[in-house]
């Protein structure tokens, strides 16, 4: 049987869920599950995270997943709806919403009353800068403001554009977020994604919002996961399925475009970009046997890769780790030119899943 694994490790989960209660030990935990929890399987990874305050995903029918597996905790929609009868089902099932323009806050208005009644949280969305979603600070003031006056329940949310860096625009949003915290106080903040909680452990607030750490790779390009004290929790391997040995001026896979400069042996390995493994790689990637890295030659298929197996004594049916605890995830997404966070929701179903 063909063998391309992706195994969960549910302790490396609850391991990151620990290290955020360490590093922001008065805050309440939303764990960010969107994108079928970053592409680990939302069904194995809520269970690990049970002991979180609440959920986050990015739209009703996530939220409803998580309901249908018997899950109670509050769940934001950190998109908020996205049609006015959406509201409906989301104070039926108590899911908590996001506003961030004056539609969804129609939408809520008209709503009010069942919305209210079910003790559901509004979380209102501050555009401080990076300017995907929320209302300006010249508005949304006034949009709290009305809301606490109608009875509503508040948070004031923003999400930082470079935390995981240092930019001129952090400290604007910064400001801005304090600003509005401040003027309509009493009121209940939300700021921190992964990033955020390493570097402004002022502000935590009432809520965090952790995604990528909890997962176990970085969200910064100059820290590792072992850096920040982080596990791992997906490893993606496959098989040798042929070794082949190739002589000087041999070409390797499709466009020919790898040519063995010395005698060399290939392994053959059972992974291509069908299984979401990325095909273009600007620069050399690696995988990992035994905790030994070695070369990925010539081009990423959609089932298969070839390997430098040249003295490794390499056997058919040897596992190979695409990423994992030795090859971090975050170093095959340097040299794909992208972020871990896409190669891990890119993940295809082909996979076979297993937890341990
Ligand atoms: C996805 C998301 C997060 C989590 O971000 P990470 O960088 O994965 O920690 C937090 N807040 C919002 C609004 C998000 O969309």
């Amino acid at each position: 049987m063909r063998q391309a694994t992706v195994y969960i490790d549910s302790e490396a989960l609850q391991y990151n869920l620990n290290r955020v209660k360490q590093l922001a030990p008065t805050a309440k935990i939303v764990s960010m599950v969107k994108a079928n929890a970053y592409g680990h399987g939302i069904k194995d990874c809520l269970a690990a995270l049970k002991d979180s305050d609440a959920f986050g995903v990015a739209c009703l029918e996530e939220a409803l997943e998580i309901r249908e597996l018997g899950y109670q905790q509050p769940i934001t929609l950190i998109e908020g709806i996205f049609s006015a009868d959406e509201m409906q089902v989301v104070i039926d099932q108590n899911i908590e919403v996001i506003v961030h323009h004056q539609p969804q806050l129609d939408w809520l208005l008209a709503n009010k009353e069942a919305y209210i009644a079910k003790g559901l949280k509004v979380w209102v969305k501050l555009n401080s800068g990076m300017n995907r979603l929320g209302f300006k600070i010249d508005v949304i003031k006034n949009v709290i403001n009305q809301l606490k006056a109608e009875g509503f329940t508040c948070v004031l949310a923003m999400h930082f554009a470079n935390a995981d860096a240092e930019h001129p625009l952090n400290e604007q949003q910064i400001q801005q977020f304090l600003e509005v915290k401040n003027d309509c106080a009493p009121l209940m903040g939300s700021c921190c994604n992964s990033a955020a909680i390493y570097k402004y452990p002022e502000l935590h607030f009432d809520f965090v919002r952790p995604g990528i750490m909890l997962y176990g790779a970085t969200p910064f390009a100059d820290k590792t996961v072992h850096d920040l004290d982080l596990k791992p929790v997906m490893t993606f391997t496959a098989e040798v399925i042929a070794l082949n040995n190739i002589k000087p001026g041999e070409h390797v896979g499709y466009g020919s475009t790898f040519t063995a400069d010395k005698d060399m042996t290939l392994a053959i390995v059972s992974i291509g970009y069908g299984d979401g493994y990325p095909r273009a790689f600007p620069k050399q990637n690696h995988v990992a046997i035994n905790g030994q890295q070695t070369r990925v030659i010539g081009r990423v298929a959609m089932d298969m890769i070839a390997i430098d197996a040249t003295g490794l004594n390499l056997e058919l049916g040897t596992e190979v780790e695409l990423w994992g605890k030795s090859r971090l995830i975050d170093d095959v997404a340097e040299a794909n030119g992208t972020i871990g966070y896409e190669l891990l929701c890119r993940m295809s179903a082909r996979p076979v899943r297993k937890l341990v």
